[in-house]
């Protein structure tokens, strides 16, 4: 497309325990209203990549990153997670991270971060627009959801923060394939509805690929292939040698 970037990655490499290098040099871009998958498998480094752009690596636990990471125009640097959220970075880690004692209208409370209470109704709104089992669950402490309303949830919250980037980490783990759908195709809605930039880390490339226009395959820290949606989905290599099989 011919949108402006939103996220550009100019050879982020990332450093745990500061010897261990987990990406290597990743560069990548989004452009505004793209849904971009991030492939590889267990251990690839995607979830570091999502961390490096979230800010959610600690410099103080031997945590660096190197590289460049530009947001809307703007190189991140070592801005704080916090600021980032409120540039428009949403991340949502995996394994569905949502206050298991609090109702799922509580959580959104929660989630969100200003102090209209006529902008939280409104977000609130487009929340259960799109994720109407919430709405049925309402009086349900989140804990008792199901793990697929969980994620849902999980996504919510995201919302709540009005991101121009939606950051999503396996929302498809542990899920039924008819709940991998149906999530799919409501965070496809949302990218297409709300403009709304996603970035979609996957193990599950076969899903994955059936709702993304691009996507990029990372294998031990480093972009191995990049390309269209329907060009990867015919590319055997894909399954064979990055994503362990099948
Ligand atoms: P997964 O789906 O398992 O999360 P991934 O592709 O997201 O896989 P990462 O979690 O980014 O991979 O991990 C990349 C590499 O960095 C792996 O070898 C992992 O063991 C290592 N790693 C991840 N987190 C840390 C950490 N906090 N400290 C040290 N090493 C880590």
């Amino acid at each position: 497309g011919t949108a402006p970037v939103l996220l550009r990655l100019s050879n982020v490499e990332v450093v745990y325990d500061k010897v261990f290098l987990a990406i290597k040099g990743v560069s990548l871009e989004i452009r505004e209203g793209d849904m971009v998958a991030l492939l590889g498998a267990n251990g690839a480094g995607k979830s570091t990549t999502l961390k490096s752009v979230s800010g959610l690596l600690a410099p103080e636990r031997g945590e660096v990153t190197r590289g460049h990471i530009e947001f809307a125009g703007r190189d991140l640097g070592t801005m704080p997670a916090p600021q980032r959220v409120h540039l428009g970075i949403a991340h949502v880690l995996e394994g569905r991270r949502v206050f298991g004692h609090l109702t799922p209208e509580e959580n959104l409370i929660a989630a969100y971060r200003g102090r209209d209470q006529r902008r939280y109704l409104q977000l609130r709104d487009m929340v259960y627009g799109y994720f109407p089992r919430l709405v049925e669950r309402a009086k349900s402490k989140a804990g008792y959801l199901s793990g697929g309303e969980q994620q849902m949830l999980a996504i919510g919250r995201a919302l709540m923060t009005e991101p121009k980037l939606l950051m999503l980490d396996e929302p498809s783990l542990g899920l039924s394939p008819l709940f991998v759908k149906e999530i799919f195709g409501i965070i496809r809605t949302i990218n297409e509805k709300e403009r709304m930039s996603v970035l979609l880390v996957e193990q599950n490339a076969v899903a994955a690929l059936n709702v993304v226009q691009h996507a990029y395959v990372v294998d031990q820290g480093r972009i191995v292939m990049e390309g269209s949606a329907a060009l990867l989905r015919q590319n055997p290599d894909i399954q064979e040698f990055y994503l362990g099989g099948s």
